[in-house]
């Protein structure tokens, strides 16, 4: 088999699933050669951002039964709608906020905008029905009552769409869900961590923020310990823990991860082989050790240089 199709093994045995972060389907066909294994995130709000109209519950449809059917038996895991924050549509003329990070984005928009989220929900299900490959996740979940409206919802227009099981995870990208995961985790199918957000809200650091962007650090042993808490609570009851977030495609932070009990990375596909990589160099007993002594440190800085000394990176 060629390298870069290899599964993602450690030298003592463990594996981690490497999938890719892709939007569209146009995108599959050519990432897929790069080594992916299935896509870990597609972030459905671009179908919005690239189209001049409110796409419609048909034009959904089509552009994820295009991902799930060329992906085959890999994994799809669709991301409900994540406007609001960075992301305007302008053509939905929502209203401006004083603080849109901390407002009404996500899933929360979604709550105040059932005609979008219901055609949505809708589109998805429709799919999984024919596609057993298919997962979801709802992002910007900030407690209990968030997953189980959005659960609620999901479950009516699934009887309604006649179908019966479908896997549906969280985002772990707001710090109080990475403080009930215990939660969380006993309802839930999977997490899957978005590290750019949980970043910013952990350390209270605007993401887009160029002069903060130097401490606006993911591996800070804050977010870490947030992020292995996360990993415990999921992992303790047989479930699993992916990242989809920008330290997954960094080879140094992917390592942390991994050590964190962390299973699937979802990285852009042109980092795929050198993740794949990265881990086959080493063993995870080392990577659990060395993210153990992680936590205890001052600052992300001070992560990268034990990592660096310890696995000669
Ligand atoms: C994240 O927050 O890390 C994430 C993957 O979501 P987005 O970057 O789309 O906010
Ligand atoms: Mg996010």
């Amino acid at each position: 088999m060629q390298r870069r199709f290899e599964p993602a093994r450690t030298s003592d045995g463990h594996t981690i699933e490497v999938v890719m972060n892709i939007n569209q389907p146009k995108e599959l066909e050519s990432a897929l050669e790069l080594g992916g294994e299935g896509v870990g995130l597609m972030r459905t709000e671009f179908l919005y951002l690239e189209s001049d109209h409110i796409p419609s519950e048909d034009e959904q449809e089509r552009a994820y039964r295009a991902m799930a059917e060329a992906l085959g038996d890999k994994p799809l895991i669709i991301r409900t709608l994540d406007i609001g924050g960075d992301k305007e549509v302008a053509y939905l003329n929502l209203q401006k906020e004083e603080n849109a990070f901390l407002g009404t984005r996500g899933i929360r928009l979604c709550f105040c905008r059932e005609d979008l989220f219901l055609p949505q929900l809708r589109a998805i299900c429709r799919v999984a029905k024919d596609h057993k490959n298919v997962k979801v996740m709802f992002p910007m979940i900030a407690t209990m009552a968030d997953w189980r409206r959005a659960k609620g919802l999901l479950d009516q227009v699934a009887a309604e769409v006649g179908l019966d099981h479908m896997p549906v995870g969280v985002m772990i990208e707001v710090p109080s869900a990475a403080l009930i995961a215990e939660q969380l985790a006993a309802e839930v199918a999977f997490f899957s961590v978005g590290t750019n957000d949980l970043t910013q809200y952990t350390l209270a650091m605007d993401r887009m923020n160029a002069e903060l962007a130097p401490q606006t650090d993911p591996l800070h042993p804050a977010v870490l310990q947030l992020i292995h808490r996360s990993a415990q609570a999921i992992n303790g009851v047989g479930k699993w823990i992916g990242v989809c977030g920008g330290l997954a495609g960094d080879r140094l932070g992917a390592l942390v991860l991994v050590g964190l009990g962390v299973r699937e990375l979802s990285v852009s596909p042109k980092e795929v082989v050198r993740i794949k990589d990265g881990l086959k160099a080493v063993s995870f007993a080392k990577l659990s050790q060395l993210a153990h002594q992680a936590l205890t440190l001052a600052d992300g800085d001070q992560v990268r240089e034990l990592f660096r000394r310890e696995l000669n990176l």
